[in-house]
């Protein structure tokens, strides 16, 4: 079956767990980009102002993790996520470890 291209939009940001991984929750760098996010306003889709290299998450889309800072020895979350049920990132590579493996392709 050919998987579709994850969206980057705000509906798949907003549902991604990447910014509550354990893999993430140590870095200093995921903690400075989910600041800033913090402070964009989430209140509606036309005041969108997101640019990829800003949000620590939706790798599945985006590609590898820009902060190097991650502990890839924890456990992966991409398994709960209904961004990754949606999209069946189950099925193909890389299947989990966006952040590390790339995006979905
Ligand atoms: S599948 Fe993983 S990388 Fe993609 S949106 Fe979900 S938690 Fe984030
Ligand atoms: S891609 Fe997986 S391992 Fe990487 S931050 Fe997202 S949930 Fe965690």
């Amino acid at each position: 079956m050919k998987i579709s291209k994850v969206e980057f939009n705000v509906s798949n940001i907003k549902r991604c767990l990447c910014p509550e991984c354990p893999v993430q929750a140590e870095s200093v760098c995921v903690e400075g980009k989910k600041r800033i996010m913090a402070e964009i306003a989430w209140s509606s889709e036309s005041g969108m102002y997101f640019e990829a290299d800003r949000v620590p998450g939706i790798y599945c889309s985006t590609g590898k993790a820009m902060c190097k800072d991650i502990n890839q020895h924890k456990k992966c979350r991409c398994g709960e996520c209904e961004v990754w049920k949606e999209y069946n990132l189950g099925e193909g590579f890389p299947d989990f470890y966006f952040c590390q493996n790339g995006e979905k392709r």
